[in-house]
């Protein structure tokens, strides 16, 4: 079945006990065994539950992998996949990766004897290079935040297989909608539900796929282990959010192309970041790795004076971290998702002071150029925000 069809046929869309047409919220956290000698499938909402098992095996379904698992928010999910590292081990880690990875890989998991090299994962010699006789994985997220660079998908998964390294990916920005990182040999791939999948600002959860079965027990372990697991209520949101990815995407991101390349000839505006423009450097990797380029771009209006006027004057977008919502989302990562990385850093990988995220919605695209050209006018002062 192609994906469009497999988002709504999965084998999870029906209750089968009554036909319903969505899986009930089982809100119970323990299960009436009724015959100790032939145990039920559950027994206590941390180790399985019907609402997050249909949930965990719709991801399993998209990303074409063995088992899925449901976890409290995106970092949950990365965290615990992260507890599959050992005392002594070292993870090579895209060095754009996201703030709470980084966070949780140097403040947390160092403290535990796990090491982390931040290399540029798009250039394949600093990959190898960063390789030491204890490296046991490698982590990538690609397209990148907030400026969309490319990994090669493939070419990683073949260094971690010949180098014998568990390989992990971060595919929120693009979903299974767009790219199935474990059809180039990755074995795990993680999700900030919270976004795309989620898709209405409205639910925190992370979502994991694994390729095989020996990797599903392990992170089954590990998830009952750490129990951080999504609420059944939450399960369902991110179940009913899934639905309509196709149609949500696509609009999306059919506007963000609009939208990218009418920012490029704005004369306010010094630089877009979209791998769907053909001056992009991940374009071509992009294209060849994944069938969409999604909804997410930045745009460099050059001065923080300039993003902050623009910013007090967009009316559409709300001005917030996050994306991949059903309303289109602008942040300033300067202040907002980069603002711990020291200046000098931030500035080397080209997040300057007038650099915007958006994350674009469903809006008229024609009222959101609308909405941008009033609030890229820079000459006329203004006096009423939103
Ligand atoms: C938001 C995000 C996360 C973290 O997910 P939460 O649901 O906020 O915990 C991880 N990776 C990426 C790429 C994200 O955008």
């Amino acid at each position: 079945m192609k994906m469009e069809t497999l988002l709504l046929h999965n084998g999870n869309e029906l209750d089968l006990q009554t036909g319903a047409s969505s899986i009930p919220i089982y809100q119970a956290s323990t299960f009436h065994q009724f015959d100790l000698d032939n145990p039920g499938l559950f027994d206590y909402t941390r180790s399985g539950n019907p609402t997050r098992q249909a949930l965990e095996d719709t991801i399993a379904k998209l990303e074409g992998g063995c088992r899925g698992f449901a976890f409290a928010s995106g970092m949950a999910a990365i965290s615990t996949v992260l507890l599959l590292l050992s005392k002594g081990d070292h993870l090579i880690v895209s060095q754009d990766v996201y703030g709470g990875t980084y966070r949780i890989l140097t403040q947390v998991l160092s403290r535990f004897g796990i090491d982390s090299t931040f290399v540029d994962t798009t250039d394949t010699k600093a990959i190898t290079e960063a390789l030491r006789p204890n490296t046991k994985g490698i982590y990538v997220e690609t397209p990148s935040n907030p400026t969309l660079k490319v990994t090669d998908l493939r070419q990683v998964a073949k260094i971690a297989s010949e180098n014998q390294l568990l390989s992990i990916v971060d595919n929120t920005f693009l979903t299974p909608y767009y790219q199935q990182p474990l059809s180039f040999g990755f074995d795990i791939v993680v999700h900030s539900a919270t976004k795309f999948l989620g898709g209405h600002s409205d639910v925190i959860a992370g979502l994991v796929a694994v390729k095989d079965e020996e990797l599903a027990n392990k992170v089954k372990m590990l998830q009952n282990s750490f129990g951080a697991v999504l609420g059944v209520q939450d399960s369902w949101l991110i179940l009913r959010g899934i639905k309509t990815l196709q149609a949500r995407l696509d609009v999306s991101t059919k506007n963000a192309g609009i939208l990218a390349r009418w920012l490029q000839d704005h004369t306010e505006v010094a630089k877009v970041y979209y791998t769907g423009l053909s001056d992009h450097d991940g374009h071509h990797i992009q294209t060849k790795q994944s069938s969409g380029h999604g909804a997410v771009f930045s745009f460099d209006v050059g001065s923080e004076a300039k993003a902050k006027q623009l910013l007090q004057k967009i009316r559409l977008p709300i001005v917030a971290v996050s994306l991949g919502s059903v309303e289109s989302i602008l942040s300033y990562p300067a202040m907002m998702s980069h603002a711990a990385m020291p200046i000098e850093v931030r500035l080397k990988h080209g997040i300057t002071d007038g650099l915007l995220r958006f994350s674009v919605g469903l809006e008229n695209v024609e009222d959101l150029i609308d909405d941008l050209t009033q609030a890229l006018d820079f000459k006329i002062s203004f006096s009423v925000a939103r």
